[in-house]
């Protein structure tokens, strides 16, 4: 079985994760920048971040077989803070380089006119650079952030095929799925959608558009749950083309828009120069 989690946070996690994913078939990932918990103070702290998601972690990655893509964007909750928001300039710089294979996450965290200027702005840039976009959707009132999120998606202009609507549950879902946009899942050990709800979800609206992560980052959180729910939709009758279509074709359909998904490997050489002298496989820090 292979396996391509469309939306896992590497760098919160450890070399341990890393071999764990690859002995359960995950062989590509799509890293999305995001909020890191501490608040940051400059934009500087972006790209810093940018540049490790571009450099450092798929180098980390290729040590134990993966092959690791990432998304950049303005967060939406750090959309909200005067410090961060500069780093909307600095995007197109990012958005040309070959890694980046969306913008993202992206959207709404409570609702704001300034999350909802950071959202409208990056989906500009998504049309602009001809790169999908990666749509958080809010944890509190779930059903009025989609329906929001989708109409702002509307006035972009953006192809709807280009934008995955993420963390989606029962209750969102079907408005998503009439709206031409992708429909992601994130699949947690205790919160959000668990791999027999996620198995009830395909059974009820198929498998094409559909995107299924573990979301896995500094909180209470499994990278293998990607394949948990390929075996939970075996054992419920999917058979392996379906599983392989949700776990592996689809992300390779959707971030294939950019362009730029690299899976045999032909950007690791760079990062090997990069970073010779500094295995990881050999403890190098
Ligand atoms: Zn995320």
């Amino acid at each position: 079985m292979r396996i391509f989690d469309p939306h896992i946070h590497m760098t919160s996690r450890t070399t341990d994760d890393y071999r764990a994913m690859y002995d359960a078939g995950v062989r590509a990932l799509v890293e999305p920048a995001f909020w890191l918990g501490q608040p940051r103070t400059s934009p500087g702290s972006f790209t810093d971040y940018f540049d490790a998601l571009l450099g450092w972690e798929p180098y980390r990655a290729a040590q134990f077989g993966i092959r690791h893509h990432c998304t950049v964007g303005l967060n939406p909750k750090e959309a909200n803070d005067p410090r961060c928001t500069p780093v909307l300039d600095l995007l197109p710089r990012y958005l040309a380089k070959d890694g980046v294979v969306a913008v993202g996450e992206i959207g709404y965290d409570t609702m704001t006119d300034a999350e909802e200027h950071a959202f409208a702005t990056q989906l500009a840039l998504a049309v602009e650079f001809g790169l999908p976009a990666l749509v958080h959707t809010p944890h509190r009132d779930k059903a009025g952030g989609t329906a929001r999120s989708l109409a702002v998606v509307g006035e972009s202009g953006i192809d709807p095929g280009y934008v995955v609507l993420d963390h989606l549950n029962e209750v969102t879902v079907g408005e998503v799925a009439g709206s031409g946009c992708w429909m992601g899942f994130s699949i947690y050990p205790d919160t959000k959608m668990t791999p027999d709800r996620m198995v009830a979800v395909l059974k009820r609206y198929g498998t094409e558009r559909i995107l299924v992560n573990s979301a896995a980052d500094w909180g209470h959180s499994d990278p293998l749950l990607t394949r948990a729910t390929a075996d939970a939709m075996l054992a419920a009758g999917f058979d392996h083309d379906e599983v392989d279509r949700v776990m592996w074709r689809n992300p390779l359909i959707f971030y294939g828009q950019s362009g730029r998904l690299d899976l045999d490997g032909s950007n690791d050489v760079q990062a090997a120069g990069l970073y010779a002298g500094n295995s990881i496989a050999r403890g190098g820090s």
